[in-house]
């Protein structure tokens, strides 16, 4: 999503009193204190300082941005001077918000219509989805992005804390090593490229899967593959490498075969967000980027 920032306590004001990010489909950055103030004044928010950040704020990479602006009973805005505050639960209670307070971002699809409408028809029934638990605790689905007549799919195995604030697979760190290695490495464009998990919400804290989540969201991957019809499917991390294999091994031992998920070859590799790790410990060209290399090569051969 994009993003801008508001420079004085003059325009902070002016963008909350018009609700210009719900408007624009921006998201604002208030650099200054005076600048954050004004805008939690402007927008009717109490400043109530908890882990570096405000109420109703999201705090990504250390910059705070302003809270997604949700509809309150009243149809109105929880900017507006008007809007009744929706019930609040005891504060030891962490109650699931109601579905009409949550919002959603439209995946980005490019390619084949009829393809791009069965997707938007599988994206209306994951958004209703709660086959298991993750459903109760998202915030919003992430169902992929990119071209559906794609040769390439990426899968990894759940939406992150960024992945699911922006509704889209694959940003931050992690998603800009994975750019990389399809530009530079592989060199195809990324808007060549399709872009999804294997579980579509993303697990609180960023836990471990639990098999039966896995299991019950596997059937959503199936179809956007079947839809999709790749030539080959990166199963970028060990679950989304399980699933689609089929078999309950660890990722080392998963890497280094090949695999078929109906008419696509399936190579299984590091996630993205691993492999950052493990370049921020061991440096560049460490043994995970070496074995990676050779997975994305195997792919490269599978796709001619
Ligand atoms: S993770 Fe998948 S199966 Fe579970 S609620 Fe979300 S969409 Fe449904």
């Amino acid at each position: 999503m994009p993003v801008m920032s508001a420079h004085s306590p003059l325009a902070a004001q002016l963008y909350a009193r018009l609700s210009l990010d719900r408007r624009l489909g921006v998201k604002f950055i208030a650099l200054a204190p005076a600048t954050r103030a004004a805008w939690l004044a402007a927008a009717g928010k109490k400043i109530d300082k908890k882990n570096g950040a405000e109420t109703g704020e999201e705090k990504i990479d250390g910059k705070i941005f302003a809270a997604p602006r949700v509809p309150v009973n009243n149809g109105s805005t929880a900017s507006g001077a008007t809007a009744t505050p929706a019930p609040r639960p005891p504060a030891n209670v962490a109650a699931p918000l109601p579905p009409e307070h949550l919002r959603q971002t439209e995946p980005r699809l490019t390619g084949d219509a009829e393809k791009s409408a069965a997707c938007r028809a599988q994206f209306a029934e994951i958004c209703a989805c709660r086959a298991c638990a993750l459903g109760a605790s998202r915030r919003q689905v992430v169902f992929g992005e990119g071209n559906l007549d794609a040769r390439l799919m990426f899968v990894g195995d759940y939406p992150g804390k960024d992945e699911e604030f922006v509704g889209r697979p694959f940003v931050g760190n992690g998603g800009q090593l994975l750019t990389d290695i399809i530009e530079k490495g592989m060199k195809i464009p990324v808007g060549a490229v399709f872009l999804t998990t294997l579980v579509k919400c993303r697990p609180p804290g960023n836990r471990p899967l639990k098999p039966d989540e896995s299991a019950a969201c596997a059937e959503f991957l199936r179809r956007q593959i079947a839809t999709v019809k790749p030539r080959v499917v990166i199963a970028a991390g060990q679950t989304a490498g399980q699933i689609l294999s089929g078999r309950q091994a660890d990722l080392a031992a998963l890497r280094g075969q090949n695999f078929q998920a109906g008419d696509a070859t399936v190579v299984v590799t590091y996630s993205p967000v691993f492999l950052w790790q493990m370049r921020r410990k061991y440096g560049r060209g460490n043994d995970y980027d070496r074995q990676t290399w050779e997975d994305i090569q195997r792919a490269m051969r599978e796709l001619g």
